[in-house]
């Protein structure tokens, strides 16, 4: 497949375009430069160790993951700072956790002290120590410790867990990614972090340790940097720029670089197309994917997805793309990631529409 031109990929593929995609990368990564933040980008829209080296190669200090499964694939393929930002259950995660911390240096969040004195235990029979932060709740109501006394309280017991070294806290703003005004969403923001700013100061007082505040995501980072007692910044799925982020979260100066190349499979009536997507290469979940023109560039302006069974996008069109005829290819546009780079076994790297490389989504499945 290499070298092939994108008009003649097997359908549906979901590409890269390498260019936008590095762009993506390099105006993160300066963007947290310039205000002074470190970069630990989640994996969870590419799961790709190759795309981790990238951002590490740019700057990046380590990544963040979500399962233990997942930072292994990362750890053992020379990614060796990774932050799960997850909790951590169960005696086979915990001992997973003891060997990767034999090999890398991840970092567990727990948001519960039976959690990291589980971690502890089995750190000090495998003779390792494993780094922890512990996980504040910033409003988003999923996990975290309830900011103030229960979150200084949790602090204190950790710390003084054997086999474990509290290294920092961590929040996750995921609430308040599409407020529109943007003067509103940075108050937002700021009000919630200074719940992380408050717990720090008081660990630093008491002589904890408290190197590390990560938070903000791609719908945030471009607040979230500007805080000051943030760190570090979760924030990943910004090298895809899904139009999530553009158009919900207003997040500025990025591109989409996700697509999938379909084909149109049926033409039933003037106004109706048929491709052959659906809901097992592209998800529909946090925002729908549209139809943005076809693979030579042509605009479908008045194309609109109608409805997605498991396999079959059905595209109503207006007068300007009713010249749609079967076998035409057609770009679509995931709304979110996410949910869609886990349906396909690759990604096909394109460079000035050609295929550059191929690469199997290495992480894809690592769920425990
Ligand atoms: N950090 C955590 C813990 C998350 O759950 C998420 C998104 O769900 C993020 C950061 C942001 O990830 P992204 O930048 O890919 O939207």
């Amino acid at each position: 497949m290499i070298g092939q031109h994108i008009t003649e990929l097997d359908t549906p593929s979901l590409c890269i375009d390498l260019a936008v995609m590095e762009a993506n990368l390099n105006s993160m990564m300066s963007y947290l430069k310039e205000h002074g933040k470190n970069w630990r980008p989640h994996v969870k829209c590419h799961k790709l160790p190759v795309i981790a080296q990238m951002q590490v190669d740019a700057g990046a200090i380590g990544v963040t993951s979500a399962k233990s499964s997942e930072a292994a694939v990362f750890i053992e393929n020379g990614i060796p700072d990774v932050l799960i930002a997850n909790m951590m259950i169960g005696e086979q995660k915990l001992q997973r956790i003891a060997k990767l911390c034999a090999i890398g240096d991840p970092i567990i969040a727990c948001d519960h002290f039976v959690q990291a004195e589980a971690l502890s235990d089995v750190c000090r029979q495998n003779g390792v120590k494993c780094r922890v932060i512990l996980e504040v709740d910033l409003g988003m109501q999923r996990v975290g410790i309830r900011p103030g006394p229960d979150a200084q309280q949790l602090a204190r017991g950790v710390n003084k867990l054997p086999g474990v070294e509290l290294v920092g806290i961590m929040g996750y703003e995921g609430h308040l990614l599409s407020e529109t005004d943007e003067e509103k969403k940075q108050k937002q923001i700021f009000t919630v972090l200074s719940f992380l700013e408050e717990l720090r100061d008081v660990m630093l007082a008491e002589g904890m340790c408290c190197d590390i505040v990560s938070a903000g995501g791609t719908g945030s980072y471009q607040i979230t940097a500007k805080h000051p007692a943030v760190t570090e910044l979760q924030a990943g799925g910004g090298i895809f720029a899904d139009r999530f982020y553009l158009e919900r979260c207003g997040v500025k100066g990025l591109t989409p670089s996700l697509t999938l190349v379909a084909s149109v499979v049926s033409r039933p009536s003037l106004e109706r197309a048929v491709l052959d997507v659906g809901r097992k290469s592209v998800h529909p979940d946090i925002h729908p994917p549209t139809v943005p023109s076809m693979v030579s560039g042509k605009a479908l302006n008045d194309a609109e997805v109608t409805q997605l069974s498991a396999e079959h996008m059905t595209l109503k069109l207006g007068p300007e793309s009713q010249n749609l005829i079967v076998g035409d290819k057609v770009i679509v546009s995931p709304g979110y990631s996410d949910h869609t780079t886990v349906l396909h076994n690759e990604f096909v790297g394109l460079r000035d529409n050609r295929v550059e490389c191929i690469w199997p989504i290495a992480a894809r499945g690592k769920l425990k």
